[in-house]
């Protein structure tokens, strides 16, 4: 399988956990949630009651701007995770080393 990654952190999820989500949603429901939320879709169920609203992720990046604007272009090429090709969006947005 595949990962899947924050675009707010960059932190890596195994994408089985579309399929596993705190709040049960369906798979295509924890799809789109994880484009807006990212990190924050998996581990918010205590502050989700606490402010009452889905929270997004705000951890410290892992990854460069450049990645990080990879990944969010990736969640842009489609609705479905098995799609979102971070390796393209990488090369497009990896900045010029020569
Ligand atoms: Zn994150």
């Amino acid at each position: 399988m595949f990962d899947l990654y924050c675009a707010h952190c960059g932190e890596p999820w195994e994408h089985d956990m579309l399929h596993e989500t705190p709040r049960g949603l369906g798979y295509m429901d924890a799809a789109k949630s994880f484009k807006v939320q990212g990190c924050g879709l998996f581990n918010t169920i205590l502050r989700e009651r606490i402010e009452g609203r889905p929270v997004v992720c705000k951890a410290a990046p892992v990854v460069s701007v450049a990645e990080l604007s990879g990944i969010s272009a990736a969640h842009e090429l489609s609705d479905y995770p098995e799609e979102w090709d971070y390796d393209l969006a990488f090369c497009i947005f990896k900045p010029e080393t020569k």
